[in-house]
C-alpha cells in the first residue's frame, strides 16, 4: 500500500487522505471488518447526482432549481471505473450491490453497466446480488431491458396511493398511475422479489400508511415503511415530521393482523412483520412489510453498507461529511491490487455511527454537535 494523500477534490468537497498503514494487510477472503467489527457486504453506487423527482425531503425545489449545477458529465465515474472499483470491493466481501442516485434509470445505457456488473462473482464463485433503487418513473419501458441485462430486482420508492398526495411529494406533478405500471412491469418482468419504499412525513403522508398496506398486501411486494432521516442540509427535517415506526405499526394493527418476523440476515435495515391468517399465524402468501427506524432505532451496529458517489467519492456513512477519492485512483495507473488494499484499508479504519451517537444525544441538541460538518446529499450518495 502506497503512502499517497488523496488530493482534495474541490472547495465544497474536501476528501479524506486514505489512511496509512493499513492496520492489517487485507488477505483474500470475507475477514475484512471496520474498527468496530463490522463486514463489507453491500455496496451501493449512485450512477447520477440527478432527477426527475423533487420530493421535499430529499432534492427541494427552492435548492434544486433550473439554476442548481449538477456534476459535468466528464466527472462521473465512467461504466469501466464503477465495475473495475466493484471488482476491488467484491474481492473485499462486498455480495450486494444497489444502484441508486438521483434516479438511476437517467443514466443513459444502464444496462450496459448492469451487464457488466453482472460478470462479476465473489471469491467463492458466487454471483452477485444486484438490484437498483428507483423512483418508478421510467420502470414501465425499462424493466424488460433492466432484466434482460442480468438485474435481479428492484427496490420501487412510492409514498402513496392518493394522486393528489403523491404529485405533492413527488412536486413534478407525476401521476401515481404511471409508478403502479411501472411496478407491475418489473414483475412482469421478474425483476423481485420487489420491494416499495415509502417515506412517512407526519401531516403530509401517513393517512396513506394503511392503502398502501392494503395494495400491496398479498401481491407478493414487500413495503417498508422509512423514517424521514435528517440526511443533507437541504430538506428542512423536524423531529416533529417524524413519524415513529412504532406508532406506523400501531395505525397498521389498529386494522390488519401482523405480528414480529425474525431478521433473515444480519445488517437487514427493516425489522420485519409477517401478515398472520385467520389461525393466527404467519401467512406467507399475505407476505411481510418492514420498517426501518433509521431515526428512532439506530442500527449502526451491523452496517454493512460503503457507498460510492456518482464522482467516485467512498462514503463509509449516509451521514458523512467526507468521502475518499477513489476517482483518482480510478484514473490513476494504480494496479489493481493496491486499490483493493487502499479499500481495505479505508474500511478497516471506519468508526461511523451517527445514528448511534444522536440517539445518545438529549432530544435539545443540535445535530451539529456530531462534528457536524455541513453533510452530503442523499440525491449525491444515494439512499
Ligand atoms: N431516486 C431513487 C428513488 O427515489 O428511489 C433512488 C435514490 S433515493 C435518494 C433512495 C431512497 O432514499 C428512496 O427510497 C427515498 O425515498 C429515500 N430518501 C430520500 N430522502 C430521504 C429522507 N430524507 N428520509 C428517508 N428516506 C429518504
Ligand atoms: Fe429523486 Fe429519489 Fe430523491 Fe425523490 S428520493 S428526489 S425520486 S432521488
Ligand atoms: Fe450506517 Fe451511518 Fe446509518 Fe449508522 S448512521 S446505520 S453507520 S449509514
Amino acid at each position: 500500500m502506497s503512502d499517497r494523500v488523496i488530493p482534495l477534490v474541490n472547495e465544497l468537497r474536501a476528501s479524506l487522505a486514505v489512511p496509512s498503514p493499513a492496520l492489517r494487510p487485507w488477505q483474500a477472503g470475507p475477514t475484512l471488518r471496520d474498527a468496530l467489527e463490522r463486514p463489507l457486504h453491500d455496496l451501493r453506487i449512485s450512477v447520477t447526482d440527478r432527477c426527475n423527482f423533487r420530493c421535499s425531503y430529499c432534492m427541494p425545489k427552492e435548492i434544486f432549481n433550473p439554476q442548481y449545477t449538477y456534476l459535468p458529465h466528464s466527472a462521473l465515474l465512467t461504466f469501466e471505473e464503477i465495475t473495475r472499483a466493484a471488482k476491488s470491493f467484491v474481492a473485499l466481501g462486498v455480495q450486494k450491490i444497489r444502484l441508486t442516485g438521483g434516479e438511476p434509470l437517467l443514466r443513459k445505457n444502464l444496462e450496459t453497466l448492469i451487464a457488466q456488473l453482472a460478470q462479476l462473482q465473489t471469491p467463492e464463485g458466487r454471483a452477485l446480488d444486484i438490484t437498483l433503487t428507483t423512483n418508478g418513473s421510467l420502470l414501465a419501458r425499462k424493466a424488460q431491458a433492466l432484466k434482460d441485462a442480468g438485474l435481479q430486482r428492484v427496490t420501487v420508492s412510492l409514498d402513496g396511493l392518493d394522486d393528489a398526495v403523491f404529485r405533492r411529494m413527488n412536486d413534478v406533478d407525476f401521476p401515481v398511475t404511471d409508478v403502479l405500471k411501472g411496478i407491475e412491469a418489473a414483475q412482469r418482468a421478474g425483476l423481485g422479489p420487489i420491494k416499495v419504499n415509502m417515506v412517512v412525513k407526519r401531516g403530509t403522508n401517513e393517512q396513506e400508511i394503511l392503502p398502501m398496506a392494503r395494495y400491496f398486501r398479498g401481491t407478493g411486494i414487500t413495503l417498508r415503511f422509512i423514517e424521514f432521516m435528517d440526511v443533507g442540509a437541504t430538506n428542512g427535517w423536524r423531529m416533529n415530521e417524524v413519524l415513529p415506526s412504532a406508532q406506523v405499526i400501531e395505525i397498521l394493527q389498529s386494522q390488519l393482523a401482523l405480528a414480529p418476523l425474525q431478521a433473515s440476515q444480519s445488517g437487514e435495515t427493516a425489522a420485519r412483520w409477517g401478515y398472520l391468517n385467520a389461525a393466527g399465524e404467519h401467512d406467507a402468501a399475505l407476505g411481510e412489510i418492514g420498517l426501518i427506524s433509521s431515526v428512532t432505532q439506530a442500527f449502526c451496529k451491523d452496517c454493512n453498507r460503503a457507498r460510492l458517489s456518482t464522482e467516485g467519492q467512498l462514503y463509509l456513512c449516509l451521514f458523512a461529511s467526507q468521502g475518499y477519492d477513489l476517482r483518482h485512483y480510478l484514473r490513476g495507473d494504480m494496479p489493481d491490487t493496491e486499490l483493493t488494499q487502499a479499500i481495505a484499508s479505508i474500511w478497516q479504519h471506519r468508526q461511523d455511527r451517527y445514528s448511534e451517537l444522536r440517539s445518545q444525544m438529549p432530544a435539545s441538541s443540535e445535530l451539529g454537535a456530531l462534528g457536524g460538518a455541513r453533510r452530503v446529499e442523499m440525491s449525491y450518495i444515494g439512499g
